[in-house]
């Protein structure tokens, strides 16, 4: 791609917290070089038209029957086509005139659009980590395999991304992948039996959609952070490591053999790295707001409390384990965070609720992507049953 191409962008998730974002960039590069070529969401409907009203995409698609059904009228006059379903999504993601494609559906059913985009060649900008997490070295492969450049959104991952370029692979000893800790940073697990669903949703520097918030607060985000970063950067296990950083400046860091760390820094934003997938291999200004160091202020650092946090080391375990236990342990935590939400079991039963599928389940080492979904919908069939 020459540099400042114009780019056809289809972004998945369009209606979610990252597709907004990537919505407000696309519209303050105020059609220099984005353009919203495909939008899709789930069953937002309102949203949705209007998004399409206002940036005119050549598709959109609702993957729930009942929302399609709801869209009626609402794009006459308008030269947007309404495409169906998960068929619809791997239209559009495969149409020739798309670029670059946001992966940004939350959970194991961002997998398919991503899946299928890879397939037909298409660079890919992933904010959807359980994508990785599910499938790693399949994805990974077929990426390879089609030269697909794979660009990271999650922001410990962009800033990972960023700061590898000062070496070479060969001479990367470690990436240290930063947490602000979430809302119950410093709390024992005798304060957190009784936790509610609101306030596990405050996060005190992101402002998320409601699955990765509370994987936030259960640390089960940086758990599939930590697995992501594995097969994304073609890591060794003992090559991952957390630290918990409060102020969620900087983003993450790489560790060289020389002992030189090298690190991104910015005000906590998602369309900042949102913003260097779209736009990469350049650089532009965006809106985000810039970094004032002339204002006092201290970054702090401190380790992971893995004892109240169990769900940290059931992403270590499954980043060695590799195989099925990605599908398993995702699955299950999307199963356990949805029951969480409904108030049926309680905040500590996450990680109870994840390990049980994880012992549970028939570990393959090398699976294929048909026994991948076999293994994610029998977790989360075990998660529904699991009584506290
Ligand atoms: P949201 O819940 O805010 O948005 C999810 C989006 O996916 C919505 O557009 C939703 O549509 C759509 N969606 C949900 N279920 C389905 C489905 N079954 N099929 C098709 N579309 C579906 O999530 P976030 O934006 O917070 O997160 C999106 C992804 O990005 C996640 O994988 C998350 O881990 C990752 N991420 C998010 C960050 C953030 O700051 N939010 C940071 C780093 C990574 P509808 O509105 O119609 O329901
Ligand atoms: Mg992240």
């Amino acid at each position: 791609m020459p540099p400042g191409a114009e780019q056809n962008v289809v972004v998945l998730g369009s209606t979610g917290s990252i597709g907004r974002s990537a919505l407000s960039v696309i519209e303050h590069d105020a059609g220099r070089r984005l353009r919203a070529f495909g939008l899709a969401a789930h069953s937002s409907v309102d949203l949705l038209v209007e998004q399409a009203r206002t940036f005119q995409p050549r598709y959109i698609t609702l993957t729930c029957p009942d929302a399609r059904a709801r869209i009626n009228g609402a794009l006459s006059g308008t030269r947007v086509e309404l495409l169906d379903s998960l068929d619809g999504i791997i239209r559009m993601v495969q149409a020739p005139e798309t670029d670059k494609v946001l992966s940004a559906i939350v959970g194991a059913a961002g997998l398919e659009g991503t899946w299928a985009a890879i397939e037909a060649g298409k660079t890919i900008a992933l904010a959807n980590k359980e994508t990785l997490v599910v499938a790693g070295p399949l994805i990974m492969d077929l990426a390879r395999e089609r030269g697909v450049a794979m660009l990271p959104v999650d922001s410990e991952h962009s800033a990972i991304f960023q700061a590898l370029k000062a070496g070479q692979p060969n001479e990367v000893r470690r990436v240290i992948l930063t947490s602000s800790g979430g809302p119950f940073r410093g709390k024992t697990a005798r304060e957190l039996a009784n936790v509610t669903p609101e306030q596990a949703l405050k996060h005190p520097t992101w402002s998320m959609g409601p699955k990765i918030s509370i994987d936030s607060a259960t640390l089960m985000n940086k758990a599939l952070e930590v697995i992501e970063a594995r097969w994304l950067f073609d890591l060794r296990p003992e090559q991952v490591e957390v630290v918990v950083h409060p102020e969620s400046v900087i983003h993450s860091m790489v560790e060289f053999v020389d002992g030189s760390v090298v690190a991104q820094l910015s005000p906590p934003d998602m369309r900042l790295p949102i913003q260097l997938a779209l736009n990469y291999p350049d650089r532009v200004p965006g809106p985000c707001p810039l970094l004032d160091l002339t204002k006092r202020f201290s970054l702090n650092f401190e380790p992971p409390d893995r004892e109240t946090f169990p769900c940290l080391d059931l992403g270590y375990e499954v980043m060695r384990r590799g195989g099925t236990a990605g599908a398993a342990l995702n699955a299950a935590n999307e199963a356990a965070v949805s029951r969480f939400l409904s108030s049926e079991i309680g905040f500590l039963d996450i990680p109870r609720a994840c390990r049980a599928a994880l012992d549970h389940h028939n570990f393959d080492p090398r699976p294929t992507l048909d026994a991948l979904w076999r293994v994610d919908a029998a977790a989360r069939q075990e998660v529904r049953r699991w009584k506290p």
